[in-house]
C-alpha cells in the first residue's frame, strides 16, 4: 500500500533539483494540492514513483523550455495535485509550459517519441508510464493545448 501524497513530495523535489544541477537558470513555482485524507492504493511505490517522476520531470521541462524562449512576464509554474476519486485516486500534474501540438498527440506514449534534443529525452518516459498504470488498471490522460500547457491525470483505481 503506498502513501501517494509521500512519493509526491519526495519526487517532486527530485525533479527539480536534478533540472536546476543541469541548468542553473531553471526554476518554477510548485503548487501542491495534496488531499491529506487520500486512500492508499494498491501499487509498487516504485512503479508509482517512476510513473510521477517522468511526469514530473516533463512539466518541469515543458515550462523551462518556455521560459528560455524569452516571452515577457512569463512565470513558470507546475502544479501538482491529489484527491479521491468514487473509483479510486487521481493525480494531475500541470505546467503552464510549451504544450503539446496536436499534430504529436496521438504519438506522444510511444516508445522512443521524443520532441527533445539527443541527450535530453529518450522519448521512454510516457510509454512506460502508460504501461505500468495500465498494468495496475489505471489511466493516464492527457489534456493539453499548444503554447498554453499540458494536464496529465493519472487515476489508479482501488482493488
Ligand atoms: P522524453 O521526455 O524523453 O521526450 P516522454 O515519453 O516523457 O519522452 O515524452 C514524449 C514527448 O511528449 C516529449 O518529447 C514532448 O514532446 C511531449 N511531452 C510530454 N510531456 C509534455 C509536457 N508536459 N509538455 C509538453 N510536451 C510534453
Ligand atoms: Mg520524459
Amino acid at each position: 500500500l503506498t502513501d501517494i501524497n509521500g512519493l509526491v513530495e519526495e519526487y517532486v523535489r527530485l525533479s527539480y533539483h536534478g533540472l536546476r544541477a543541469k541548468d542553473k537558470s531553471f526554476n518554477s513555482e510548485i503548487k501542491l494540492n495534496l488531499d491529506p485524507m487520500l486512500p492508499k492504493v494498491e501499487i509498487v511505490a516504485g512503479d508509482l514513483g517512476r510513473v510521477i517522476l517522468n511526469l514530473v520531470n516533463n512539466a518541469f521541462y515543458a515550462v523551462n523550455e518556455k521560459a528560455k524562449s524569452g516571452i515577457d512576464g512569463f512565470k513558470p509554474e507546475v502544479g501538482i495535485s491529489s484527491k479521491k476519486i468514487p473509483s479510486g485516486v487521481e493525480i494531475s500534474i500541470k505546467d503552464n509550459g510549451i504544450g503539446i501540438p496536436d499534430s504529436i498527440k496521438d504519438k506522444i506514449f510511444q516508445p522512443f517519441f521524443t520532441t527533445k534534443p539527443t541527450g535530453s529525452g529518450t522519448g521512454l518516459g510516457l510509454s512506460l508510464s502508460y504501461d505500468i498504470v495500465k498494468a495496475h488498471g489505471g489511466e493516464l490522460e492527457v489534456d493539453s493545448e499548444k503554447g498554453e500547457g499540458s494536464t496529465f491525470y493519472l487515476r489508479i483505481p482501488f482493488v
